[in-house]
């Protein structure tokens, strides 16, 4: 039996016809650029984030780019984030011509120790880019803190994490901006590629708003160089008719995630450590296991979906090599890199899939 590690098609099975229907409302409307669906996603966003302002990009890396740029972050600042993420956190620092710091992780949740973030501040840091890594939060008290004592800002990526909590805050609320994606494999994903920015502070919201259309204010009046970092209204139609499931779908999320917890304890397979702090969703189900590499390629040989995320650090990728970093200054993040792997956890998984998932990954490592 064949396990995916993601079933699109499962999902889009439950809601076509809603969907088919909200795009078509676009059509007819013929508003294909902005409107009421993206004003109305923006709401909702805001709302599910417990944030006053939200708004749309045209994709989470647009998001970051667009809260780089309000928050006038470029030459001669830095930006403290994690070695251990998807390439668009780190880039997008690159892209507004700052730099790049690099601070290792806590090796339990992959998500960045506020303790070299401590480390890595500088006269010219000027914000810090949590990550909350595979649908868990970031340790954000520590971070908070940090940035009020050097009156940094706190850009957090919560691409992975809409709707997950920390302390019961809301992720991309407790930073001065919280960026979302909505790449379809996200828990909330759309049919293409879209984001969000969301923010309590109303001077940024409003550069944020002017950003994302090439700064101008009023039109053909341009106050800052922004760019073309908009939310297309057919994207936020279908994620109109997702976003109610959103926290039924994390549920069973978790509730898979449970189901493997129990059968893997005991194994050598290490399972996700989450932070009773934290309310996870579960955008990975994450676990550690000896020889990955070949449980991998078992797992792809048997037709099971898995994934390393990710096998390089940021600080040894060929592209960030000028940074001057090299093999052996993160630690945590390089074992990480080389030993984690993530199994399918998405919503609509039966328990005998599951079995085969586990059945599969444990005999092979019992054998050998
Ligand atoms: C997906 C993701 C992004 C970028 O989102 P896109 O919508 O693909 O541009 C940024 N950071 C992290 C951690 C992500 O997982």
């Amino acid at each position: 039996m064949q396990v995916p590690l993601l079933d699109l098609k499962a999902q889009y099975a439950t809601i076509k016809d809603e969907i088919l229907s909200a795009i078509s409302e676009v059509l007819e409307s013929q508003r294909c650029i902005g409107g009421p669906k993206v004003a109305q996603l923006e709401e909702k966003i805001a709302a599910v984030s417990e944030c006053k302002y939200a708004v749309g990009a045209s994709s989470g890396t647009d998001a970051i780019m667009n809260s780089l740029m309000s928050l006038e972050i470029g030459p001669g600042d830095e930006v403290i984030t994690t070695p251990f993420t998807f390439f668009s956190t780190v880039g997008c620092i690159a892209r507004v011509g700052a730099k790049i710091v690099l601070a290792d992780i806590d090796p339990k949740t992959y998500n960045i120790d506020p303790v070299g973030v401590k480390a890595a501040v500088t006269k010219k840091t000027r914000a810090i880019m949590p990550v909350h890594l595979f649908g868990q939060m970031a340790d954000m008290d520590p971070i908070m803190a940090v940035a009020a004592e050097h009156n940094l800002a706190v850009i957090e990526d919560a691409a992975q994490s809409v709707s997950s909590t920390y302390k019961g805050k809301k992720a991309g609320s407790i930073g001065t901006v919280g960026c979302f994606s909505f790449f379809p494999s996200k828990n909330l994903g759309g049919i293409g590629d879209g984001g969000m920015v969301v923010t309590n502070d109303q001077e940024l919201y409003n550069r944020l708003f002017i950003m994302r259309n090439h700064g101008s204010e009023p039109k053909y009046y341009h106050k800052y160089i922004g760019g073309n970092f908009r939310l297309d209204p057919i994207q936020a139609a279908a994620l109109l008719v997702k976003l109610p499931h959103l926290d039924e779908w994390s549920a069973k999320r978790r509730a898979n995630a449970a189901y493997y917890d129990k059968k893997f304890a005991g194994t050598v397979v290490q399972t996700p450590y989450i932070n009773p702090d934290c309310v996870t969703i579960y955008n990975q189900y994450v676990v550690r296991v000896p020889r990955r590499d070949e449980v991998v390629a078992h797992l792809k040989a048997a037709d099971i979906g898995c994934e390393i995320y990710y096998p390089v650090p940021m600080h040894l990728q060929e592209c960030f090599r000028y940074l001057g970093y090299k093999d052996g200054d993160f630690p945590a993040a390089e074992e990480a890199a080389a030993e984690v792997m993530a199994i399918p956890v998405y919503p609509e998984l039966t328990d005998q899939m599951k079995d085969i998932v586990v059945e599969t990954i444990l005999s092979f490592l019992d054998k050998s």
